[in-house]
């Protein structure tokens, strides 16, 4: 079996390899991918240093190119490509191609900034003096990504980094280095300067702790658990560095009286068990009124009851499998947390066997849940959501806030008075009406508040704001 290596300074290296194992069938071994040392983290960290200087007084048009070229490739293989994210995370195919299509989207949308990049030119206060505000680069930028979105979060936020000239060493999840390696490869191929791009893969305690130990990262960006979160945050602060940090989420998805139930239904299966809830913006608190509630628990059970779950590369399955054995057992631990707590289990809670041996979960449904049982504060990560009964839109909005996380939040509701006063006062970073707490645009800003995120938004050109340091020029004419 091939080995896939890391990329440090240009050149592919490494030489132990670790099995990158199918979660819809632990038979099947993806591919072998090496693990860097915290030595190779060092040098990659060089080669980076050591490219910047040229790589951020590079041509717009240079960078253009190779961020098009990416995505034209990413574009024309994401077949291929969704067959591998499906294959080493588990996510159903079709949804592991659209993920594929958004990854080649960001990098087309970031080509395109390249050639956008722009400054202010202002009068000063004081007379004959003029002012200029522009963006450089940051310098090297780590870059720690989780298993959940294999190619669309390093995508987006490898993209930015090069698009505004800085320097890179990427460090995805142990999980999923297939998706990782691929799309370094397509960059390295498109034509990167040495050492402008670096990929080491391995274990966060090694690789990733290396990189959060070294004084010449100027920025790190992390998507990954709040623990890891702190972690990165702390070590930021001690080396003066930019950091910016996405995290848990625990969405609330509000559901009125007045809501057209089928909207409802599908925004809530969609948000609380599609990608197998593994997403942060997924839904787990389906926060429903009195008038609905048992017509919605009813209509949302049927719709479970639908739902397949099987091999993500089965066509017809809906819901593939739970990552790994330790994200299966999360989950099946709050299961059994949530009936300790006096939830009652409405639907699902077991794990299920299919033809080939895989971490196989039902769509798990509780009802009559409280909002501070810890199955309602706490993030699962998985196929796991609870329904919260509440009296009025009043109770509902304050249920929705009383969440220490700020990511994504929703409402089902054909009133233009709830939408409109629920997009103006949900403690989240964004906000859904009538549509699933999940799936966001590529041109547009994400990110929440509170315990969810940290620093700056992703994604569109508020990018910018992250991936560049501001400079204030005063010239006395
Ligand atoms: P999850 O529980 O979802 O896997 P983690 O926060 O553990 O979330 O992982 C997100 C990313 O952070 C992964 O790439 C992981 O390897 C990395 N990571 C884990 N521990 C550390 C650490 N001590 N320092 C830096 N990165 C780490």
């Amino acid at each position: 079996m091939t080995l896939h290596q890391n990329l440090i300074a240009g050149e592919w290296v490494g030489s132990n390899g670790v099995e990158n194992i199918n979660p819809s069938n632990t038979n099947e071994v993806i591919g072998l991918y090496a693990t860097a040392s915290a030595d190779d983290v060092r040098t990659a960290i060089a080669a980076a240093k050591q490219a910047f200087p040229a790589w951020s007084r590079s041509g717009i048009l240079e960078r253009h190119a190779i961020l098009k070229k990416t995505s034209d490739e990413i574009m024309a293989r994401k077949e291929e490509l969704g067959r591998l994210l499906a294959r080493e995370e588990g996510k159903t195919l079709p949804e592991a191609i659209g993920e594929t299509i958004r990854a080649g989207q960001i990098f087309d949308f970031f080509a395109g900034e390249a050639l956008r990049l722009a400054g202010e030119v202002l009068p000063s206060v004081r007379p004959n003096i003029g002012v200029e505000i522009t963006r450089e680069a940051v310098g090297v930028v780590g870059i720690i990504t989780p298993w959940n979105f294999p190619i669309a979060i390093p995508a987006w936020k490898i993209a930015p980094a090069l698009c505004y000239g800085n320097t890179v060493v990427f460090k995805p999840a142990e999980l999923v280095p297939g998706c990782a390696h691929a799309i370094v490869d397509i960059l390295h191929r498109a034509g990167l300067p040495k050492g402008v791009l670096n990929l080491v893969m391995g274990k966060g305690s090694v690789v990733g702790q290396a990189m959060l130990d070294s004084a010449d990262l100027a920025a790190i960006t992390f998507t990954g658990s709040t623990g890891t979160g702190k972690r990165v945050a702390a070590a930021s602060i001690e080396h003066n560095r930019k950091f910016q940090l996405e995290m848990g989420g625990k969405n609330p998805m509000i559901v009125l009286d007045d809501a057209d139930l089928t909207v409802a239904v599908e925004a809530a299966a969609n948000s609380g068990f599609f990608s197998t809830g593994q997403r942060c913006t997924a839904s787990s608190r389906l926060i429903v009124t009195e008038g609905i509630h048992d017509k919605f628990v009813a209509a949302l059970t049927e719709k479970l009851k639908t739902l397949v779950v099987d091999d993500a590369l089965k066509a017809g399955t809906h819901i593939g499998p739970v990552v790994d054995e330790r994200q299966l057992a999360t989950d099946t631990d709050y299961i059994d947390i949530g009936k300790k707590e006096g939830a009652k289990l409405a639907f699902g809670g077991d794990t299920i066997t299919r033809e080939n041996p895989g971490f196989y979960l039902q769509p798990t449904l509780f009802t009559e849940a409280t909002n501070q049982m810890r199955i309602s504060r706490e993030e699962i990560f998985g196929p796991v959501a609870s329904v919260i009964r509440v009296k009025d839109y009043e109770e509902a909005l304050a249920v929705a806030n009383d969440t220490p996380f700020g990511l994504s939040a929703g409402i089902a509701t054909t009133s233009l008075k709830h939408a409109t006063h629920f997009k103006r006062n949900s403690e989240a970073g964004m906000v859904m009406v009538n549509l699933p707490t999940a799936g966001v645009d590529f041109h547009v800003p994400f990110g929440g508040r509170k315990a969810s995120s940290f620093g700056s938004r992703e994604q569109g050109k508020y990018a910018a704001e992250f991936f560049t340091t501001v400079k204030t020029a005063y010239t006395l004419a």
